[in-house]
């Protein structure tokens, strides 16, 4: 381990960011911030609470009700989000090099996550001003139109995966609609975040638009999440902690985004092509260290070219490099938190009891620290085991053999997940109706995870709840008031007529 694996000038410290000033927490207090190579704490950020979360959303009341940003033109606003995506693009060495330092993601798909963030505001900053609404004329009788609006304070939940572009995802089209924000990213990967402020200040978003407390869950999280003046929260995380989220939101009727776990299959037939689908289920869960809630975790093969996968399968997942976040070489760096490792330690170890275990199965040679675990891939498991049912959220794969279309597509549908599923095969008729079929919220025929930012995005099942994606963000994002004006007689019988 040298110190060139850290990036240089890390904070020391890293703050909230309240109506455009970083501050502490106001009682002071403060959480570590650890390194996942070696669990050493390399930084400290403030542990916000409800009454800091009070600070920020009153700070994002008043930019909503008294600033400019929500009356501004979509143009006006659209310009700021461009300069957003021009100043990520220009800084993405620099972001990519603090997501990889705090996350433990490899050094080179954190870059394309930097570069997927600014693509999402520029996605955005075009949208708003291509959007258009529904107008309809009854001829004679009525005209009716929308007017669209922002609804006010969102708040936005984030998970540690890909921490950054996660954010961008619900910050871009926030923004874009003209609403104000508070963001509670995730606890563990404070780092990336922390940039946020000084790249919308330079980029002119008005003071106190933008507002970020950082904290635990059952702290920050929460208090966000029950303050009256944020109609709207959107979630990514577990599906339990959304659950809570939905329970805690419902006294208040908030509107809600909920982007949640997954258990997804990746279906190959035996008429697909073997190796384009070996290496896309080889990425689809060891990308990302497998913490990727559209990861390909349970593969489901047809029996008469199970035996060839499984052997093709476990001798590429051994040769997947395993290495320290920062060497563009290593394919699979270390796991966020320490908490997290041993979450997923314990899943390879009931891996051993449930399935034929044949790469992987532990911590990799010449990894003594950190929160490292080779790509594992157990064969052979039953549809009841935990491995088939519970997300790992790691580098673990379960594979499982099927002998008929039917039994793929019960095997597929039989977890209460429902986000992502992958379909290999070349027979056209079979893979529509398999995607027709399979409880999914996206489907990839013949293909890796690879998404149109305008497309729906979204789980159903326990992998969540309404769809963000292109015009879905800003329809969740905005209030569509219908106005309707006569054009003719007045409509309606007329009561205690003279
Ligand atoms: P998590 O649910 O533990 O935490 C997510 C966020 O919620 C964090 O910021 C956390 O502090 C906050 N939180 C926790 N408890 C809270 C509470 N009671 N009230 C309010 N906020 C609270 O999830 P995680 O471990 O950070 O992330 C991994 C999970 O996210 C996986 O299940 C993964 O599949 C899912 N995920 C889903 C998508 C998707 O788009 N469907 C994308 C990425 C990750």
């Amino acid at each position: 381990m040298t110190d060139s694996r850290i990036p240089a000038d890390l904070p020391d410290h890293i703050q909230h960011y309240i109506d455009g000033a970083f501050i502490d927490s106001v009682d002071g207090d403060t959480f570590d911030v650890l390194d996942p190579v070696t669990n050493e704490n390399y930084t400290t950020a403030s542990a916000g609470k409800k009454a800091d979360i009070d600070l920020a959303v009153a700070a994002a009341k008043r930019a909503f009700d008294d600033g400019p940003w929500p009356k501004m033109l979509p143009r006006e606003r659209s310009r700021v989000l461009h300069r957003i995506a021009d100043i990520v693009e220009s800084r993405d060495q620099r972001l990519a090099e603090l997501e990889s330092y705090d996350s433990g993601l490899p050094i080179t798909q954190a870059l394309g996550q930097a570069r997927r963030a600014a693509e999402n505001f520029r996605f955005f900053a075009d949208l708003i001003v291509a959007q258009a609404d529904d107008t309809f004329k009854v001829p004679g009788r009525q005209i009716n139109y929308v007017n669209r609006k922002p609804i006010g304070v969102a708040g936005l939940i984030t998970p540690w995966n890909t921490p950054f572009m996660l954010e961008s995802w619900k910050l871009g089209p926030a923004l874009a609609t003209g609403n104000t924000v508070v963001l509670k990213p995730a606890e563990f990967t404070p780092l990336s975040a922390s940039l946020w402020a000084g790249i919308f200040e330079e980029a002119g978003l008005p003071k106190g638009v933008f507002n970020l407390v950082n904290g635990l869950g059952e702290d920050a999280g929460d208090a966000l999440v029950k303050h009256p003046d944020v109609p709207l929260i959107s979630f990514t995380g577990e599906s339990s902690t959304g659950q809570l989220i939905f329970a805690n939101a419902a006294p208040y009727l908030k509107g809600l985004s909920m982007e949640l776990g997954g258990k997804s299959p990746a279906v190959v037939f035996a008429d697909a092509d073997l190796d384009a689908a070996v290496n896309a289920t080889i990425f689809g869960v060891f990308s990302l260290n497998g913490e990727r809630c559209t990861a390909g975790s349970r593969i489901l093969v047809e029996q008469s070219i199970y035996d060839e996968f499984v052997e093709k399968y476990a001798a590429q997942a051994k040769r997947v490099k395993v290495g320290l976040p920062n060497d563009p070489t290593t394919e699979v760096g270390a796991l966020v938190h320490p908490e997290h490792y041993e979450k997923v330690m314990s899943y390879v170890e009931i891996g051993k009891t449930e399935g034929r275990l044949v790469a992987g199965g532990g911590r990799p040679e010449g990894f003594e620290t950190g929160n490292y675990v080779s790509p594992t891939v157990f064969a052979d498991v039953y549809p009841d085991a935990r491995i088939f049912q519970e997300e790992i959220f790691g580098p673990v794969v379960a594979i499982t053999p099927f002998s008929s279309d039917e039994e793929a597509l019960a095997l597929a549908n039989n977890t209460k997940y429902g986000l992502a599923a992958y379909i290999w095969t070349n027979d056209l008729k079979r893979a529509h109706n398999f995607a027709g079929d399979v409880e999914a919220g996206m489907v990839w025929l013949n293909s890796n995870n690879v998404r149109d930012l305008r497309t729906p995005f979204g789980g159903v099942k326990a992998s969540g709840l309404g769809h963000e994606g292109g015009y879905r963000s800003i329809d969740f994002y905005t209030d569509q008031q219908a106005v309707h004006i006569n054009l003719g007689e007045v409509h309606n019988p007329v009561f205690g007529k003279q």
